[in-house]
């Protein structure tokens, strides 16, 4: 098997998988050398370990400010990216980044319960949102977040970074082309065992459980194999530790129905590791495993594996929504459109399991 190999530029990966009619070249944007600015707004695991490292392997974007209310953890990010003080905010001097004309895009890295707080108030501010998924506590808050992105007339994006990953894409492509004939049956999870137990992940007023933080992979997952929306799902929900999950949920095993009859079974776990995706389809299938992570990531048809190299995907998902912004370039299923499918469907999961099991029309 032979792997192969992508580079980090957004355009050359996008190109080589064919699934963009990209008018720009590598050359464009290597002349056009201007570049977004970039507001890191919460400074946990996520944007330490994995956003701020991918802003250094960006090309079109770059990270010009953070925004914290940890005030011990300024000296470490000033000196490891270079930040001045003027580039440094808390969560109460936020909205006065209206004002720093360096900055063109807002991302809200925070606990789940504070991203319509922060869109808004970036919208107000003037600036793009890019705001880490779910993209809400639920469907009417991702519209609210919608209705303001639209009033101040700027873009709001989901940090759903899997669409630029190139196993993903070529399942997708296959999938599309119908390469194993129609999709007939999704089977996806996505899971891991929940250590910290004070974490704002356990806690139901943070929208924390699984099926917000990780199952909602598997959603998306679904959605673009399948290619559809789904039209109902009829969902269960089972507690092994009632103490530890009290508050959210633990494992959630759901069932979705599209348009062409096509199914989707689906499961996400605070317990348990679990990381798939498998699309069945008429003459065959597409399994990717592991699927979700930022590290290693494998693919395999009832025929034959296929490798690419490991890309920042982060990188990629963030020169992507610059290159939107900059250049009209579309940028791949990372609007705010597609967080609030995403909420609506996770309603609709949470509606059957309050209801012991019923069947949910969308
Ligand atoms: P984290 O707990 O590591 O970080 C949260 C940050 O929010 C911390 O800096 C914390 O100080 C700050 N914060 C501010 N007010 C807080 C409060 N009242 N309670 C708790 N923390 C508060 O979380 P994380 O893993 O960085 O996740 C942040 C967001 O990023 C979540 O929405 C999560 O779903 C998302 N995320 C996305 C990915 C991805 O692959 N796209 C991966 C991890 C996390």
């Amino acid at each position: 098997m032979k792997r192969r190999k992508f580079n980090t530029n957004i355009l050359t990966t996008l190109g080589a998988l064919g699934i963009s009619n990209l008018s720009f070249g590598n050359e464009f944007l290597k002349k056009n050398s201007k570049k977004l600015g970039i507001a890191l707004v919460g400074l946990g695991n996520y944007s330490t370990r994995r956003l701020a490292p991918a802003l250094l392997e960006t090309s079109i974007c770059e990270l010009r400010a953070v925004v914290t209310g940890t005030p011990s953890k300024i000296p470490k990010w000033k000196k490891k990216y270079g930040l001045k003080d003027y580039q440094v905010y808390n969560y109460k001097n936020f909205d006065s980044i209206v004002n720093n004309s360096e900055i063109d895009i807002v991302y809200v890295v925070l606990p789940n319960n504070m991203h319509k707080e922060f869109t808004i108030r970036a919208f107000k501010a003037n600036k793009h949102v890019i705001c880490e998924k779910p993209l809400a506590l639920n469907s009417k808050e991702a519209e609210e977040m919608i209705t303001a992105s639209k009033k101040a007339n700027k873009e709001l994006y989901v940090g759903y970074r899997l669409h630029y990953e190139p196993h993903h894409l070529e399942t997708v492509r296959l999938c599309r082309d119908e390469a194993f004939g129609k999709i007939k049956h999704f089977e996806g999870g996505f899971g891991f065992r929940v250590g910290n137990p004070n974490t704002w992940r356990l806690k139901k007023q943070y929208g924390g459980g699984a099926l917000m933080d990780v199952g909602i992979y598997v959603i998306q997952g679904a959605r673009y194999t399948i290619g559809e929306e789904p039209i109902s799902v009829t969902a269960r929900e089972y507690k092994s530790d009632k103490i530890k999950f009290k508050e959210v949920d633990e494992l959630i095993i759901w069932q979705m129905e599209f348009p062409s009859g096509a199914i989707a079974n689906c499961t996400t776990s605070f317990a348990a590791s679990t990381n798939h995706l498998f699309v069945a389809a008429e003459k065959g299938f597409i399994r990717i495993s592991p699927s979700y992570t930022y590290g290693k990531i494998s693919g395999y048809t009832s025929k034959y594996a296929f490798d690419f190299e490991q890309v920042n995907q982060q990188a990629l998902h963030m020169d992507g929504i610059s290159n939107h912004i900059l250049n009209g370039v579309p940028h791949i299923n990372t609007g705010g459109d597609e967080g609030l499918k995403d909420m609506r469907i996770i309603d609709a999961i949470f509606k059957s399991t309050a209801s012991g099991g019923r069947k949910v029309v969308i």
